[in-house]
């Protein structure tokens, strides 16, 4: 337990210097990995915070997000708001303005209200207020729960029930093997690479694969029966990749899938 948070603090720094990285690789996503590198740098003190807790023990029968401290969250607030005020894009900047001027008792009902829904991924823009703060704690809480079975047909997170954020292939033998990365707690759950986590499509001439010449590891992958995608990055191209960061530096290929009539199974943290 203890070697396994140790380990995910060292995540934190890898998705830091990634994010510096891609940035200086595409430009044209500089502007947002910045900011997402400033928000990676505060939930990486949030997680040191709580990876001193002792969390409830695996198995425990209440739901995933009911073992979330909301107080601790509750506390964290202001300095986010602070953070996304300073360094975020106008219009979180400004949704950060309002809830601060919110009492104290609405301000606790925003977070509450995420661990209440059963999908947290949803478009609501203080999702993503409610999201920072609380996934540092739900990816700890993972970790120490992790050690459960994982069932690689679960079309969500086996973990928390969320949505996948991304798929990832990554080196295994000849080819590669595909997992798909939790929205919420970052949970890894080996899937089948031709199947659609959304309506169970199995058909590969439904499920069609998109890539641009700028993303060499990172492609669309959509399927033509339910129109939802997800992006999947291949490890095996390129082994530096942090999926959820790559996932984030290339939002042009969300764009192009949004205009090709397609819906994202799972927005990431910065709304794409
Ligand atoms: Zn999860
Ligand atoms: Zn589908």
């Amino acid at each position: 337990m203890a070697a396994a948070s140790a380990m995910k603090t060292t995540d934190w720094d890898k998705r830091i210097h990634r994010a510096v990285e891609l940035a200086e690789r595409y430009p044209s996503a500089a502007e947002i990995l910045a900011f997402y590198r400033h928000i990676l740098e505060f939930q990486k003190t949030l997680f040191a915070d709580v990876a001193c807790l002792s969390l409830p023990a695996a198995g425990g029968k209440a739901a995933f997000r009911e073992q979330l401290d909301l107080d601790i969250a509750v506390q964290q607030l202001p300095a986010l708001l602070s953070l996304v005020q300073r360094t975020g894009p106008a219009k979180l900047a400004q949704e950060a303005a309002e809830i601060g001027r919110a009492s104290s008792e609405q301000k606790r009902e925003i977070l509450r209200s995420f661990l209440l829904s059963t999908d947290g991924n949803g478009p609501e823009s203080t999702h993503f207020f409610a999201r920072v703060l609380f996934q540092p704690q739900a990816e700890h809480l993972a970790v120490a729960q992790n050690a459960q079975s994982v069932d690689s047909s679960a079309s969500v997170c086996p973990v928390c029930a969320a949505r996948p954020q991304v798929a990832v292939l990554r080196p295994e033998g000849d080819g590669g093997k595909r997992f798909l990365v939790c929205s919420f707690c970052s949970t890894e759950w080996e899937f089948r690479r031709i199947l659609c986590p959304v309506c169970g499509e199995v058909d590969h001439q439904k499920l069609s694969r998109y890539s641009a010449e700028d993303f060499a590891a990172v492609r669309v992958e959509a399927c033509d029966t339910c129109k939802y995608y997800l992006k999947s990055v291949d490890m095996t191209v390129d082994g530096l990749a942090v999926p959820l960061g790559d996932e984030i530096a290339t939002a042009s290929l969300d764009i192009w899938a949004v205009e090709h009539g397609f819906s994202k199974v799972s927005p990431n943290l910065m709304g794409f």
